[in-house]
């Protein structure tokens, strides 16, 4: 069976080396996500060059996905590693470098104490340490008292949930990493704590001026975002739900709400949705997740995820090769459930309404006939999401000749990409996807495929055309 939702698995220490991609990859990953918070430049350029071996190796496209910091911030080194802060003590932010102790630290970002206002909440490691600013002292400290206690470490990740940052989402260190990439073969570039569509557009702007045609996944994982959810959608290629920051910025109880808001958000303006973070946590270090875990991953799928994503758990995990195929299990068992009882939010606010129609009645089709595939001739991708946002009950095949619009499609549900030559007419792309369906089992003789096709064939945005085949009268 076609497992149709895809998998990003993020890649690492555990996951870097050729061997291990390509298990990840025959197991069901899709995509790979390359994290700029962690690592160098050296590991990334491996990381990079052992996926596109991999590639050649199974002879099908993957998709790799740069992960850039954004304004995350993160508490500077402590003296001896860590130190206990005590509930009602107080501990002073300060913005010069210093090696932490129980009573004063420095983050990694020296602005901090620049935006944060008197009442603000300051959250350490992942929220367990909470801290409420009693002063602002510029022009260099904050003082703070300690709501909630701990045991604070280096590096441990800093969320300030209240405070509106003047930053931009881009810093520089973001900027010289999208350049960075913009030189090499990545085909998504996702933006860390987005919160407008001028987050989005700035990323937009350098690999525009870098021309590169990476398209832009936009995490949300702040309250500001989530509440400007819909000028983000209409901006960014790609939405991801990003659990992980997003449980501690905002209420943790209300982010499966918001996840399944987002998700339908995605739905209706035809953009893919990634839901991200914890998915298999425990799989990090034990060879079976939680039930909690399976139904979260379940539950993403029936909430119209394009893809569901593992962080920790491929990239540092003991099983990384163990969670993808769990995920695709779990994925497999949702989908006929799926298929039987979903129904699916038109796509509204498409870019191209022509194509997005055809798409729709493509799935009006199958619900009346038994269609094994449908496939596009697709120059951008564009059709290819537009039938994976109505979430077919077979698989689409995207036939291109460009091998970046290919790698772009791996992430959307349902979707297969294959090479094919430039076709000069119709019959040309339907003779090459009946042979697809036929080798990938989808279809045998007297089974029927739909294609879609564009007219005239090389205009991109130009899908009008739709055809039910059936297979074996190919014309020579
Ligand atoms: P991260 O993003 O893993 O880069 O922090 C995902 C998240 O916060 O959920
Ligand atoms: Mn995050």
């Amino acid at each position: 069976m076609i497992i149709r939702t895809k998998i990003v698995a993020t890649v690492g220490p555990a996951s870097g080396e050729t061997k291990v991609l390509s298990e990840l990859a025959r197991a069901g990953c899709d995509v790979f996500r390359i994290n700029f918070s962690h690592g160098d430049a050296d590991s990334r350029e491996a990381y990079l060059r052992n996926i596109r071996q991999v590639e050649q190796d199974i002879g099908r496209p993957l998709a790799v996905m740069a992960d850039l910091c954004g304004p995350k911030i993160r508490v500077g080194m402590m003296a001896g590693g860590s130190a206990l802060l005590a509930e009602g003590q107080e501990l002073v932010i300060q913005r010069e470098p210093i090696e932490g102790l129980t009573g004063r630290i420095c983050t990694t970002l020296p602005e901090l104490v620049d935006e944060v206002a008197k009442g603000d909440t300051i959250l350490l490691d992942d929220g367990k340490i909470r801290m409420e600013v009693i002063e602002t002292c510029p022009p260099d400290e904050l003082r703070c008292r300690v709501v909630l206690g701990g045991v604070l470490s280096s590096g441990k990740g800093v969320n300030v949930p209240d405070t509106h940052l003047t930053l931009s989402a881009m810093t520089e260190k973001d900027r010289r990493d999208a350049e960075w990439i913009a030189d090499r073969d990545f085909d998504y570039v996702a933006l860390s704590f987005v919160r407008s569509a001028d987050d989005v557009q700035a990323l937009r702007d350098v690999l525009d001026a870098t021309g590169s045609a990476a398209h832009i996944v936009a995490k949300i994982e702040k309250p500001q975002a989530v509440a400007r959810i819909e000028e983000i959608i209409a901006v960014a290629d790609v939405i991801m739900v990003a659990r992980g920051d997003l449980g501690v910025e905002m209420d943790l109880p209300a982010v499966p709400v918001a996840q399944k808001k987002i998700a339908h958000l995605c739905q209706k303006h035809g953009k893919p949705c990634i839901i991200a973070t914890q998915m298999l946590e425990t799989m990090t270090d034990s060879a079976t997740p939680t039930r909690a875990e399976v139904s979260d991953v379940a539950n993403a799928v029936l909430d119209h995820a394009d893809a569901v994503m593992l962080s920790g758990e491929t990239a540092v995990g003991k099983y990384p090769v163990g969670a993808v195929r769990m995920m695709n299990a779990i994925a497999e068992k949702v989908q006929a459930y799926d298929d039987e009882t979903t129904s699916v939010t038109r796509v509204t606010y498409a870019p191209e309404p022509t194509t997005a129609a055809v798409a729709a009645a493509v799935r009006e089709i199958i619900a009346l006939e038994g269609i094994s595939a449908v496939a596009v001739y697709t120059l951008t991708g564009t059709t290819a999401l537009m039938l994976a946002k109505n979430r077919l009950p077979c698989p689409i095949l995207a036939l291109s000749h460009d091998p970046s619009a290919l790698r772009r499609v791996c992430l959307y549900y349902g979707v297969i990409a294959r090479q094919a030559a430039v076709p000069t007419h119709t019959r040309d792309v339907l003779a090459i996807a009946a042979d697809f369906a036929r080798t990938q089992n989808l279809a045998k003789e007297g089974d029927k495929i739909i294609l879609l096709a564009g007219r005239p064939i090389h205009k991109p945005g130009k899908t009008n055309t739709l055809v039910v085949h059936t297979i074996g009268q190919e014309q020579a």
